[in-house]
């Protein structure tokens, strides 16, 4: 059994257009993704696609338009926030931000001590477990790190703490949104291998939302591509990348920066064109104004996930096509 599965799930809202009118924005149309324990799957897409949304949803931190989200067995998403109490200790978050997700006017021991008030720890158990998840994190000694305020610390630091947070409920399910996205370029790395250590040492499932389909490579052992609102194509990590089934998930292995002999990276070719507006999605397969492979079918016909390799899916109709032997584009990334 799945920890996590989200099956079907749409987010609708209404976005303001004009002075009095708003218009149905669909930011997740019938997404369906599973999480084993002890995984990581990362969702990796552009903004606007709907990762963010499906991270929020996953968390039942915003209401479903539609479809279920199961966590551990039970069915999450249609509980009242009372009743969502005992998956909150188990599924906690991890924000993009480092600088507005910790209270300025809170100790960082305070910071990390909050959840387990709030879900009824005992006074003499909290103090040893907040020290525990400050030197977990590496923010050592933790007992001279609880004191200090979230603006004596660096970017870096300041993620740190917000994963001391989230771990210090020993939750099974962490859903990473963007966590290395606006702390500075050296504490990227160490970020990501101090969430991969404790994957590995506690069994933590993480859902690790980014834009970066290189550090979803090396932090996640699946990856789950996103365009408008979709899932385009999904699989074990490796062959995602070295062999992208889905022309949208082969623009994002182009676009890596890769290293030039002088250590320097060198940013090639970005995805062509804009990514439409939710709003207003194309008809059919949602990728086909920027689709350099797009034929007759594609604005017509909506294409669906299907397995083209063994555990790899992709929606598009280069792979499922009565025709498709004929069009099919190099995949090697
Ligand atoms: Fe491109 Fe057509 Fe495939 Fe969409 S269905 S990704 S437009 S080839």
């Amino acid at each position: 059994m799945s920890l996590l599965q989200a099956h079907d799930v749409s987010v609708e809202f209404r976005a303001k257009k004009g002075f009095l009118g708003s218009v149905p924005v669909r930011a997740l149309d019938g997404v369906s993704i599973s999480l084993e324990e002890g995984e990581s799957l990362a969702i990796v897409g552009e903004s606007g696609s709907g990762k963010t949304t499906l991270a929020r949803a996953c968390l039942r931190l915003i209401k479903l338009s539609g479809g279920t989200v199961v966590f551990d067995g039970e069915d999450v998403s249609g509980r009242s926030e009372t009743d969502l109490k005992p998956f909150r200790r188990r599924a906690q978050a991890i924000f993009q931000d480092p600088y507005s997700s910790l209270d300025p006017y809170m100790t960082v021991g305070q910071i990390v001590e909050e959840p387990l008030i709030i879900h009824g720890t005992d006074v003499r158990s909290r103090k040893g477990a907040v020290h525990e998840a400050l030197e977990e994190v590496r923010l050592r000694p933790g007992h001279e790190f609880a004191d200090k305020f979230p603006h004596m610390l660096s970017g870096g630091q300041r993620q740190r703490v917000a994963i001391a947070r989230a771990l210090v409920l020993e939750p099974e399910l962490i859903v990473a949104d963007e966590p290395v996205s606006m702390v500075d370029a050296s504490s990227r790395a160490e970020i990501l291998y101090l969430m991969r250590d404790l994957q590995e040492k506690h069994g933590t499932a993480f859902l690790y939302i980014t834009h970066d389909i290189a550090t979803a490579y090396h932090f996640s052992e699946r990856i789950a591509v996103m365009y408008l609102g979709r899932v385009v194509e999904t699989g074990p990590s490796k062959s995602v990348i070295s062999n992208p089934l889905h022309p949208y998930t082969q623009a994002l292995v182009k676009a890596v920066p890769e290293p030039d002999p002088s250590n320097r990276f060198r940013r090639r070719a970005s995805v062509s064109g804009d990514p439409p507006t939710p709003a207003n999605p194309p008809p059919g397969c949602h990728f086909h104004p920027r689709c350099p492979y797009a034929f007759e079918r594609c604005p017509a016909d909506d294409p669906r996930l299907q397995e083209v390799r063994l555990g790899q899916e992709a929606a598009c109709h280069l792979w499922h096509g009565p025709d498709h032997e004929a069009q099919l584009p190099a995949t090697a990334g």
